[in-house]
């Protein structure tokens, strides 16, 4: 499971203050709850998706018995203990809801069950240590092997056993693992967009790179300097006629000092757009050069055309971008 970039957990360390038992909802159940349950859970199966959320179960009409953080594995995946602890209860049929069903008492006070397995490999009252193998996964449940699609089913008590606590009465598992609760990467906020077109009407130079203007009076395709950085992707198109032989394209990057003199030029990967039939009939040859590009610190870009025969004349230029800046 990657980590999780914005996780509640970092952003209630983050918040400083607010971290402790109010902030997780653990005051109702474990008054004298150690501090070491949170964020030191080992997931059973790795890094593996969740199929079925704590608050998922929550939300079943009717909610679940026992609410806890269903993990997506093939039957037989090996489980390992979350932390240190003794086995407190042990189920080898596979009747009822639960299946197959190992339970954890952890050093730490709080119980933990995994439910719907295919074997347990630990016996009542042994002790084991946080990633030891003490089950394999499986579907069981109902009196079958296959009473569920397969997965492994997690319930964690703060500070006291399911019948003291009432079953329902479950935490959120996936609040107390190791790195903090799984959350998909934010997504990229929407980027900007900028476009301009215009008719330029220039004719090349056999053989020498010449800059294109983005639109008159400009040259630059994109800015950053020490404050803010762009990351985008830019397109420029361009149709010209005359191209018996072709033309190229490239970007060239320029690093600046303080005080915005140029220190250093760095050109990217040249395109070459070749004549076709159709241009040596004498309709026009369109290009179309792609960057992506992330800049930081002073830097700045612009583009340049070099013709490969001569005669070339650059009708129309577009550049399009989509970027964001931070
Ligand atoms: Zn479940």
């Amino acid at each position: 499971m990657p980590q999780p970039i914005f996780s509640r957990r970092v952003m209630l360390l983050a918040a400083g203050t607010a971290i402790g038992a109010s902030a997780v909802g653990w005051d109702l159940f474990a008054p004298d709850l150690s501090a070491t349950a949170a964020g030191t859970y080992l997931r059973p199966c790795g890094s593996v998706p969740i199929s079925s959320s704590w608050q998922g179960h929550k939300n079943r009409n009717p909610p679940s018995g026992e609410p806890g953080t269903d993990y997506a594995v093939i039957t037989g995946t090996q489980i390992q203990a979350a932390a240190n602890g003794v086995i407190v209860d042990r189920k080898d049929s596979t009747t009822t809801a639960t299946g197959r069903y190992l339970a954890l008492r952890t050093d730490d006070g709080n119980y933990i069950r995994y439910l719907h397995l295919q074997s347990s490999t630990v016996p009542l009252g042994a002790r084991v240590t946080r990633g030891q193998v003490i089950a394999y996964s499986g579907a069981s449940g109902f009196g079958s092997e296959t009473g569920y699609g397969p997965h492994v089913h997690v319930s964690l008590w703060i500070g006291g056993t399911p019948l003291q606590l009432g079953f329902t009465n479950s935490v959120d598992f996936e609040n107390y693992v190791e790195g903090g609760p799984y959350q998909p990467p934010p997504e990229d906020p929407v980027p900007l967009h900028k476009s301009t077109k215009y008719t330029w009407n220039v004719v090349i130079p056999h053989n020498s790179w010449m800059r294109i203007p983005v639109a008159p009076g400009s040259i630059w395709l994109a800015e950053s300097s020490a404050a803010v950085k762009e990351t985008g992707d830019l397109t420029i198109y361009l149709s010209a006629t005359g191209v018996t032989k072709g033309f190229q394209v490239r970007v060239l990057a320029q690093s600046l000092n303080s005080s915005g003199a140029v220190v250093s030029t760095s050109a990217q990967p040249v395109l070459e757009i070749p004549a076709t039939s159709a241009t040596t009939a004498g309709s026009a040859t369109f290009g179309e050069y792609s960057l992506p590009y992330f800049l930081s610190g002073p830097l700045r870009l612009y583009a340049q055309i070099r013709a490969l025969n001569a005669g070339i004349k650059v009708h129309q230029v577009l550049v399009k971008k989509n970027y964001w800046q931070s």
